[in-house]
């Protein structure tokens, strides 16, 4: 068994590994340092024509600023500015896929503008798969928690005196089920419509779903079931969380230490709970190795990027698509953990 767990945790170190490495750089990409693209930006903008697409939130800019004295937050400002993002964006939009067509006549593969690769959009959708997939993933979480919150309060045996569930880390999983399920939702919205506040609301969200799933693993890997060891164990942890998601926000979003501060939460829970599958005796064990296996081997799509397949299906994408099942073998496996535990107790009860 030792040998065993061993061999787990190696390999799970080594395929969380390279996301310790791994940085983004989203200022500046070869696309959109082209001159050809520079030009057609800057003429799109100002003429809100590019071939045979009419823009009509540039040809209407008005003054192209807002009119002097009023605040950035009057509705009449406010709207002015969503109407230049919304050109730029626009604009940024028809030029990619013009100079990605001239770059495929020519052909030159694919290059990515301002970050991201050249997505082909959906009616309003800038990133159509990651935004379904998101979605997907939202459901699936949403399904699972509903099924773990059944099985908790009407299936499995209650407590005589109290009515409350056998199982003690039932209210930490509820609590966990919103998290995910936001996270998914921003997540949704940001692949919709990529604007800083999108962005940062779905980074955010995602570091405080792996930052509480971390706090919740170590508490049921140690066994922590009392109140004042559980703040112990949460408290650094969850002012870490804070101040960094605070940082994002607030100082800079610093793309490169926000995906090491991910990789080393990842992998921490993903060594964490190998070793601990390797030695529990926990039935649904396998299913929690499929998890962890699976996890880290979808980290790797994250790790080595490709240009979008046809325009639609990147790797994050496909990242996107591979947490849908790993998510309702995490959710059984947090039901199998509920009934599991619930057994054990009622039965010590029993031969009392
Ligand atoms: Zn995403």
């Amino acid at each position: 068994m030792a040998g065993s767990s061993l061999w787990v945790v190696g390999l799970a170190s080594l395929l969380a590994l390279p996301g310790i490495f791994v940085s983004v750089s989203v200022q500046a990409s070869p696309g959109d340092a082209d001159p050809h693209y520079i030009t057609c930006v800057g003429e799109c903008q100002n003429t809100g024509i590019i071939g045979s697409n009419i823009i009509n939130r540039c040809q209407s800019r008005e003054n192209g600023s807002t009119s002097a004295g009023s605040s950035w937050y009057t509705q009449e400002a406010l709207r002015m500015q969503w109407k230049q993002l919304n050109c730029m964006t626009d604009c940024r939009y028809y030029c990619i896929m013009r100079r990605e067509e001239e770059r495929r006549l020519g052909g030159l593969s694919p290059v990515q503008y301002h970050g991201k690769w050249p997505f082909k959009r959906v009616s309003v959708f800038q990133e159509p798969l990651s935004a379904a997939l998101s979605a997907l993933n939202l459901l699936m979480h949403l399904t699972g928690w509903l099924s773990f919150f059944l099985l908790v309060k009407y299936r499995l045996p209650l407590r005589p005196q109290t009515k409350r569930t056998y199982y003690e880390y039932a209210g930490l999983w509820h609590i966990y089920a919103i998290l995910p399920m936001n996270a998914w939702i921003w997540s949704s919205v940001f692949h919709t419509r990529d604007i800083d506040l999108t962005e940062k609301l779905d980074y955010s969200s995602a570091v405080a779903v792996l930052g509480y799933s971390l706090i919740l693993t170590l508490l049921r890997i140690f066994n922590v079931k009392e109140g004042a060891a559980r703040v112990m164990f949460a408290a650094p942890i969850l002012a870490f969380v804070t101040t960094h998601i605070l940082y994002l926000n607030f100082y800079e979003l610093d793309y490169g230490w926000n995906m090491k501060v991910c990789a080393a939460m990842g992998m921490v829970q993903i060594v964490a709970l190998a070793t601990w599958a390797g030695v529990t005796r926990n039935p649904s064990r396998f299913r929690l190795w499929v998890v962890v296996f699976g996890g880290a081997l979808a980290m790797l799509l994250e790790v080595f990027d490709f240009s979008p397949y046809k325009g639609y299906a990147d790797a994050h994408s496909l990242w996107h698509a591979s947490t849908v099942p790993l998510t309702y073998l995490w959710w059984s496996f947090i039901k199998d953990d509920a009934e599991f535990c619930t057994s054990t107790l009622t039965l010590v009860k029993k031969a009392r």
